[in-house]
């Protein structure tokens, strides 16, 4: 009897899917997107006094092709808002997105013809994180919450999203 018969149905696939997910998530790099009052809170939290390193978020990417996180802390113009939007874009799939703030998430209370109400007007969010600014311990707890999100993730949900998005581009076009 070959190996294959004498395991469960699924198992090898189960491990390989657990062995990128434990990977993608204990390597998340972030490209921080900084807007307003909310930044200052998510520059706390890269500080020593949080040590990010303990989940192997040392590493802040200044450039988007090599992050796969995007922290959007404060309200968004409707200015940045293309910008905001070709940085998502220049990240490489798989990537991901926590709305940093009640501004980011929804606009807040700037509830004018100025402010974007809420980032996932223009990129998908994955967590949307509330406070008025949160504390760097929220925005730890937001991120932990994203890395089980990123390891129980199936493998090519990220491409069906792309794909998604793609398709709404087109549209849009
Ligand atoms: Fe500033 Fe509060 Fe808005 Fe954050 S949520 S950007 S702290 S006004």
């Amino acid at each position: 009897m070959g190996i294959e018969e004498k395991l469960p149905s699924g198992f090898l696939l189960t491990t390989v899917e657990n062995a990128a997910g434990l990977a993608r998530k204990s390597s998340v790099f972030g490209a921080t997107f900084g807007l307003a009052c909310c930044a200052i809170e998510m520059m706390a939290t890269g500080a020593g006094r949080y040590d990010m390193a303990r989940w192997g978020m040392e590493v802040w990417r200044g450039s988007p092709r090599q992050a796969d996180l995007m922290i959007v802390a404060g309200r968004v113009s409707q200015k940045m808002a293309p910008v905001l939007r070709q940085v998502y874009d220049q990240m490489p799939n798989p990537k991901w997105v926590i709305a940093m703030g009640v501004c980011a998430s929804s606009g807040g209370m700037f509830n004018n013809y100025a402010i974007v109400q809420g980032v996932d007007h223009i990129v998908p969010v994955d967590i949307y994180l509330p406070g008025c600014p949160p504390r760097p311990e929220m925005l730890l707890d937001a991120i932990i919450k994203l890395h089980e999100k990123i390891r129980d993730e199936k493998l090519g949900v990220n491409r069906v999203r792309a794909a998604r998005e793609a398709e709404e581009a087109a549209l849009k076009a």
